[in-house]
């Protein structure tokens, strides 16, 4: 029996990295739904290689030509934030792989839940806007959240025959980004050319600018308390600029694990939606010569600020990480469109924190409240700003 997987965001970085490893795996794989929002092109490119049963255009305006375009085929077109949160509730789909980016993989996730399916969970958003939501859904419809994230997959697979040992701590690695060792000064006037270029992993456009202002290691110890239940102080950052160490877990009796392997995403995709099984591949091996030092450091938290900030709200809880993702979110947009410099980014976050109202148990709906408002006064301090 194949296992029919929904890619949700199948033209990013990870979506079209998990059609690789269906393509490369067609006897256990099967891409049954695919959806994009303004990459109509390539969606259309996608379906007629993999003929899904249905594919979503998050964007209305495409809809016409993605629809005329597969006409010649069995395949169900649609558009809409409606059709992406019922394409996941079919009977055609066995796992979901949340590959969108940002906060719109909140509502399709709660769907896929719902509906019994398990997760791949790459949009790591989710987690850190509503992490105990998703966690308590998952629990409530006996449903797996399976890691894609490189580091909490590196955990995962640590975790494996660790049953009923505690874990003491955790050690997310972080390359450090393009700008690891610089100081404010220097990242007063970087640009976005070069913050968009990572020196380990080729993601998308707001994940790499994350990863550059250290957002993304933030979010990922987020991320982590809720996959694996953790406290703040068990979960610990260091900076390994070669990306070879994906994490580590510490346990009671002091015993370390790690994973380890060249970056290459197509890995934990593959483990995710393949768990517990290891599929072969042929991907470059890892070879300890090449790498006579692999090196460990301290983050810089008074320079790269919205590490410092994510550790706070893990420990306030309520709504939160939901305002600084939302935060977050319209600053890498206002970034990449040159509208503000590097440095406000963290500067906006703090702002959007001291004035949205905290929420200590919110509800869905509070949620998408904290979310609008946060997005609407964040734009708001960006008019001013420029
Ligand atoms: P990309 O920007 O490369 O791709 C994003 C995908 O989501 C595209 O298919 C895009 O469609 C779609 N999309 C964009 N906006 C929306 C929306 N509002 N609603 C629905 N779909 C949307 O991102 P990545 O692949 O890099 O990242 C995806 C997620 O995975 C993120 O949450 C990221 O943090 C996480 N992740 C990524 C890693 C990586 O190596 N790239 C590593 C670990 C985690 P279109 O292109 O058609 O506009
Ligand atoms: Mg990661």
């Amino acid at each position: 029996m194949k296992k029919n997987i929904a890619i949700l965001g199948s033209t990013g970085s990870i979506g079209t990295q998990a059609l690789e490893v269906i393509e490369a795996n067609p006897e256990i794989f099967s891409a049954t739904v695919l959806t994009a929002q303004e990459n109509a092109d390539l969606l259309i490119e996608q379906a007629v290689k993999f003929l899904p049963k249905e594919v979503v255009i998050g964007n209305e305006k495409h809809f016409d030509k993605v629809k005329s375009a597969l006409s010649p085929f069995d395949i169900k077109v649609y558009t809409g934030i409606e059709a992406l949160v019922s394409v996941v509730e079919t009977d055609n789909v066995d796992t979901v792989l949340t590959a969108m980016v940002g906060y719109a993989g909140l509502l399709p996730t709660i769907h896929a839940i719902k509906a019994g399916k398990d997760i791949a969970l790459a949009n790591k958003e989710t987690l850190v806007v509503a992490g105990e939501l998703i966690t308590g859904l998952a629990k409530q419809y006996d449903v797996n959240i399976y890691p894609v994230d490189s580091e909490h997959s590196a955990i995962f697979q640590c975790l494996v025959g660790e049953e009923g040992n505690k874990i003491e701590k955790i050690i997310l690695t972080a390359s450090g980004g393009p700008f690891r060792g610089k100081d404010r000064t220097y990242l007063a006037n970087v640009t976005k050319e070069q913050a968009l270029k990572h020196p380990n992993w080729s993601m998308g456009a707001k994940i790499t600018i994350d990863s550059a202002t250290l957002m993304n290691k933030g979010l990922e110890v987020i991320e982590a308390k809720w996959l694996f239940g953790l406290e703040a102080s068990q979960i610990d950052v260091i900076v390994h600029p070669q990306s070879i160490v994906h994490s580590l877990v510490q346990f009671e009796d002091g015993s370390i694990k790690a994973q380890m392997g060249l970056p290459d995403m197509k890995l934990p995709i593959q483990y995710a939606l393949r768990y517990p099984a290891r599929l072969k591949s042929a991907y470059p091996r890892f070879n300890f010569t090449d790498y006579p030092s692999l090196t460990f450091e301290k983050p810089d938290l008074d320079t790269f600020r919205n590490l410092a900030i994510a550790y706070e709200v893990l420990d306030k809880g309520g709504n939160a990480a939901c305002i600084v993702n939302a935060a977050n979110e319209i600053a890498v947009e206002a970034f990449l469109r040159d509208k503000i410099g590097f440095l406000d980014i963290s500067d906006l976050i703090i702002e959007s924190l001291a004035k949205i109202s905290y929420i200590s148990t919110p509800t869905y709906s509070d949620y998408v409240q904290t979310n609008e408002a946060t997005r609407r006064f964040a734009s708001e301090l960006i008019q001013v700003k420029v």
